[in-house]
């Protein structure tokens, strides 16, 4: 990449800026995709996403990103956002109302989906990567404690959406590894766009084993096909190898991707 300003719309970035400069609420460009998370913890963004691919794209404005912390939304002087669970039980609750008025000034400044962390959510995929990628941006609301009041979830018809089934201390990491799987797929972002159509879970498989130098390592060598120049032959490899993966680790992907292909199992 240059060092050369880049225009992505109505402002130019200058590389030179910090990540956490970028996080502006004010500035919108244009066609940058927008992220935007509410949260308790604004310092722990843009953390990881600050860096390598998606903190370069966050410098030269393909993405940006806005924190709404949720404390500024809180109730009486001690800016009180959670209490405790109605019918009893251990932890806190976020309030319908402060969250609620974090929400209502979310959807005024981002258009998107509004999604809620939550490991009760719909379990998050490439394809929910690619289909964010097209959009607008979406904004992000990072739970704490034991969650977020039913109510605000019904109220706006929010979309819940979990990385795995394990349990968070809160929404903020999930919210990064969607967002990082997002930004990964706008355009201009990797260096190498075919490296987006053979990774893992494009058509439903995952990826052939990679190699590099040196040639020999503790004994083992690299597999003779792949130093053999013979291009069509290290893509047949490549793609068995794909195929025996998927079939022996992931069968729910591997029947997704027999019925795509509309091969019948052997
Ligand atoms: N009591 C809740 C868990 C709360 S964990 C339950 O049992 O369902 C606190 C917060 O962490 C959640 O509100 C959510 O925002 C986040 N979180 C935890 N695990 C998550 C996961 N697997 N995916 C997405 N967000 C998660």
């Amino acid at each position: 990449m240059t060092d050369t300003p880049r225009s992505h719309g109505r402002k130019t970035i200058r590389p030179s800026l910090q990540p956490r400069d970028l996080m502006s609420e004010e500035v919108h460009l244009v066609r940058a995709w927008q992220a935007q998370v509410i949260t308790l913890f604004p310092e722990a963004f843009p953390g990881v996403l600050g860096l390598s691919l998606t903190g370069r794209a966050l410098q030269e404005g393909r993405w940006q990103l806005h924190a709404i912390p949720l404390r500024e939304f809180g109730e009486g002087k001690h800016r009180n956002v959670d209490d405790t669970p109605a019918g009893g039980g251990a932890g806190m609750v976020l309030r319908p109302d402060v969250m609620g008025r974090a929400v209502e000034t979310a959807m005024q400044r981002v258009a998107g989906p509004v999604i809620y962390l939550s490991p009760r959510g719909r379990p998050f995929s490439q394809a929910m990567a690619r289909s964010l990628a097209t959009m607008p941006g979406a904004t992000f609301i990072c739970g704490r404690f034991e969650g977020l009041d039913q109510r605000v979830i019904d109220h706006y018809d929010i979309a819940e959406v979990s990385v795995g089934d394990f349990v968070l201390t809160g929404g903020e990491i999930a919210a990064q590894a969607i967002i990082d799987a997002t930004v990964r797929l706008l355009p201009g972002v990797l260096g190498n766009a075919a490296s987006t159509e053979e990774e893992s879970f494009s058509e439903d498989l995952l990826e052939h084993p990679q190699y590099t130098r040196p040639a020999e390592w503790q004994g083992r060598a690299i597999p003779d096909v792949l130093m053999s120049g013979h291009h069509g032959e290290i893509a047949r490899w490549r793609r068995a190898q794909a195929e025996a993966i998927t079939r022996a680790r992931r069968p729910d992907l591997w029947a997704r991707h027999m019925a795509r292909t509309g091969r019948a199992e052997e």
